[in-house]
């Protein structure tokens, strides 16, 4: 069974759900090795798309939803989060565009364009401890269950247990893109916030499928 836009919806909302749950923890994380507001800055974002969630037109397509949310986090979430999450759901977007119902193999699409974005607009590289370092093995083990058969619902969920375990991994390693890199050796023993607010995110995702 496919991801259809009752699932895109249900991802938003969930998705709103988790970054209002883990606001005090994101910010704490954000509070040892940056700034301070990154559950905030996350927490306003979604907060700001739910109500545009009941004005999308009859027929509107997953695309759709991951567009509307693009655009709302632009505005919306500043920082260096918000226009990489903004482009990272904007490519995402654009890679399953018109699609009805999202089968494993556009899941796998869609993951990876949203891990290109990020790529593309921050530049960092895998073991930079940034949210790439989530991400990356999020697609990965998406692209493996899929190619075993999986289905939609199941490839995302090994894309979130994936983006779990990269967010634990960030912990030991040395800070080398966004404020984070300022610490240098000192941003070591903290998980990055960004890998960790990615991992709710398609935890989010998965759960909505598995409905
Ligand atoms: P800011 O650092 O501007 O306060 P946030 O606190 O909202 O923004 O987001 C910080 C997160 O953004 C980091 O934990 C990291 O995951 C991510 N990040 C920062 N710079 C980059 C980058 N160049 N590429 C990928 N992710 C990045
Ligand atoms: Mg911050
Ligand atoms: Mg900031």
């Amino acid at each position: 069974m496919g991801l259809d836009i009752t699932w895109a919806v249900d991802w938003v909302r969930r998705s709103a759900e988790s970054m209002s749950e883990h606001r005090v923890e994101l910010i704490n994380l954000d509070r040892e090795i940056g700034d301070g507001d990154h559950g905030e800055n996350m927490d306003r974002g979604f907060q700001a798309v739910l109500p545009k969630l009941d004005d999308l037109p009859a027929g509107s397509t997953p695309s759709d939803v991951l567009k509307l949310l693009a655009t709302t986090l632009i505005s919306t979430v500043g920082g260096a989060a918000g226009p990489l999450y903004g482009t990272a759901y904007l490519k995402a977007s654009g890679a399953v565009g018109g699609e009805v119902s999202l089968d494993a193999e556009a899941v796998v699409r869609m993951l990876e364009a949203a891990r290109d974005g990020i790529v593309l607009r921050g530049k960092a590289e895998l073991g930079d401890k940034t949210m790439v370092d989530a991400w990356s093995p999020a697609v990965e083990a998406a692209r493996g269950a899929a190619e075993s058969g999986a289905t939609a619902a199941t490839t995302l969920q090994a894309a979130a247990d994936a983006a779990a375990e990269g967010a634990v991994a960030t912990e030991p390693l040395v800070a080398r893109k966004g404020r984070a890199s300022y610490l240098g050796e000192r941003s070591a023993g903290h998980r990055d916030p960004g890998a960790q607010s990615t991992a709710y995110l398609l935890a989010a995702g998965a759960a909505a499928a598995s409905n």
